[in-house]
């Protein structure tokens, strides 16, 4: 694609771009607002006080820029916060344990509860399983398989011998499906088996989901309604494993100070800047705003978040009376199954009709490398056009797709995209980020490369500033789907979903 061409003489359009540019560049707020809302705020899980605080500090920084924001509620959830957490063990000998309580897990009462570790038995089937769970009761069991090696797979790969590393693969597929033996023997799945050591009177839950890198663990959510569940790090849950397995009655002492808080609202927070010529259409910025909270939801979608906003920010100082409406979308409960984009979706079809385009992002803190058609007929021509303005060094990286298929999930795009509005995913490069980051208890701050999201910035806003001056309204010509070679059928295209209104309870 084309890069400006400074020889050329200067059009309105290339001045704006160079001002957003140099805006970005020169005068960046993005450490800033990533300090306040990763740092200062934290996690923003749905229905936690945090993601409130965090709708308010987004209206807040809007109203600094001189934009309009509000936040509209869409819904309810289970209002759960995080408390302070305490993982000791104390037996044979002490040692502070590295884990994280799940999210929405039960508390410990305000209590310190100390308990054997006992690890899930073998049984022969559902029934041994029934006679034996009452040894449950007062005991914290651990559910997940002890993994093998705490070293990722590149790190085998860059120094074992082919031998060992094909050996300990072999083990290691031999011992997973054993353990999944284990727990299906039970008669319960991962999730209903620790509701029944719930009923059964467990203390707690232990559980450990390697992220399969150093260090990383997933965090998500329990499903118990009085044992804690806790995700203990590879390492220590290994020490407890092996402690248990030798025999050794291994106890630990757990404080959890979770605390319920009721049904609570929840809201998206969206912003505009009003179009002058045509303010009934709109190109609309788009990224969630909530995260999963093992970490500060940083890559997850602290990234993608930040990025609208400091585009929002550049494009109010260096454009702001846009031809068509500029409408940012910050999504609430993104992460259990896209349900603030949905409700938006349904809440506002007088928005939707109007949408010229939508743009997403929502895989982490590269610099984008990936934008598809997504089916629509016509993309090529405007995103191609569009895109043409922005400056070499920072498509540098970047494929188009066209015409591409319609994502059908992922993240918000695809609530829009499945209302026919022409909606399009910015790709990040990786950078690890499914290992590393993505619902780790490692998604935080430093992980953030601030070239590749400045460079993320400049190319939304000048993405933005085109699609808002195109003097055409764009196409929402959809290809023909093809015919799947496994059903035989005719692809369709996704439909609305409806949003999960009232969650968690
Ligand atoms: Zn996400």
């Amino acid at each position: 694609m084309a890069a400006i061409n400074p020889g050329v003489a200067q059009t309105p359009d290339s001045v704006i771009i160079k001002q957003i540019i140099a805006e970005a560049n020169g005068n960046s707020q993005l450490k800033q607002y990533a300090f306040e809302l990763l740092d200062q705020v934290g996690p923003r899980l749905v229905g936690s006080p945090q993601m409130l605080q965090a709708n308010n500090w987004a209206l807040d920084k809007y109203k600094q820029m001189g934009i309009t924001a509000r936040n509209e509620q869409w819904g309810e959830w289970r209002g759960w916060q995080r408390g302070i957490t305490h993982i000791d063990m104390v037996k044979p000998r002490v040692r502070s344990l590295e884990g994280t309580q799940l999210a929405w897990s039960p508390s410990t009462n305000g209590k310190e509860v100390t308990a054997e570790v006992i690890i899930l038995p073998d049984l022969a089937d559902s029934l041994a399983f029934a006679k034996w769970v009452p040894m449950a009761k007062g005991k914290f069991v651990m559910v997940s398989m002890p993994q093998p090696t705490g070293r990722p797979d590149d790190n085998w790969q860059e120094f074992g011998t082919k031998e060992s590393f094909e050996g300990m693969k072999k083990d290691r597929a031999a011992q997973t499906a054993a353990w999944r033996q284990r727990i299906s023997k039970t008669g319960y799945s991962n999730s209903s088996l620790t509701k029944a050591l719930d009923s059964a009177g467990a203390a707690g839950i232990l559980q450990s989901y390697w992220s399969q890198g150093f260090g990383v663990n997933k965090i998500f959510s329990a499903a118990t309604k009085k044992a804690p569940v806790f995700d203990i790090s590879l390492e220590d849950y290994g020490l407890l494993y092996r402690l248990a397995d030798h025999g050794d009655k291994p106890m630990i002492t757990v404080r959890a100070d979770s605390k319920e808080m009721g049904t609570v609202p929840v809201f998206n927070t969206i912003a505009e800047i009003k179009g002058t010529e045509k303010p009934d259409e709109y190109v609309m910025l788009s990224a969630h705003f909530d995260s999963w909270d093992g970490a500060a939801g940083a890559t997850d979608n602290g990234t993608g978040t930040l990025t609208m906003m400091e585009a929002m920010r550049i494009l109010k100082i260096v454009y702001p009376n846009p031809k068509r409406t500029i409408l940012v979308g910050h999504w609430g409960s993104e992460e259990q199954g896209l349900n603030g984009s949905r409700a938006f979706v349904e809440d506002h079809p007088e928005i939707i009709k109007g949408i010229q385009v939508l743009f997403n992002q929502d895989n982490g803190t590269g610099r984008v490398a990936n934008i598809s058609g997504q089916g629509f007929l016509q993309a090529y021509e405007y995103l191609t056009r569009w895109l043409s303005r922005v400056p070499d060094s920072i498509q540098h990286d970047l494929k188009t797709q066209f015409p591409g298929a319609p994502g059908r999930g992922g993240s918000d795009y695809a609530s829009f995209l499945a209302a026919g509005v022409p909606a399009f995913s910015l790709s990040s490069l990786s950078w690890s980020y499914g290992n590393y980051t993505w619902h780790t208890n490692r998604d935080t701050y430093d992980k953030i490369v601030w070239d590749d999201l400045r460079s993320n910035v400049i190319l939304t806003a000048i993405l933005a500033y085109m699609a808002s001056e195109d003097p055409n309204t764009t196409s929402r010509q959809r290809i023909i789907l093809p015919v799947n070679t496994r059903t035989g059928e005719r692809d369709q295209w996704p439909t609305p979903r409806k949003a999960t209104r009232k969650g968690g309870l």
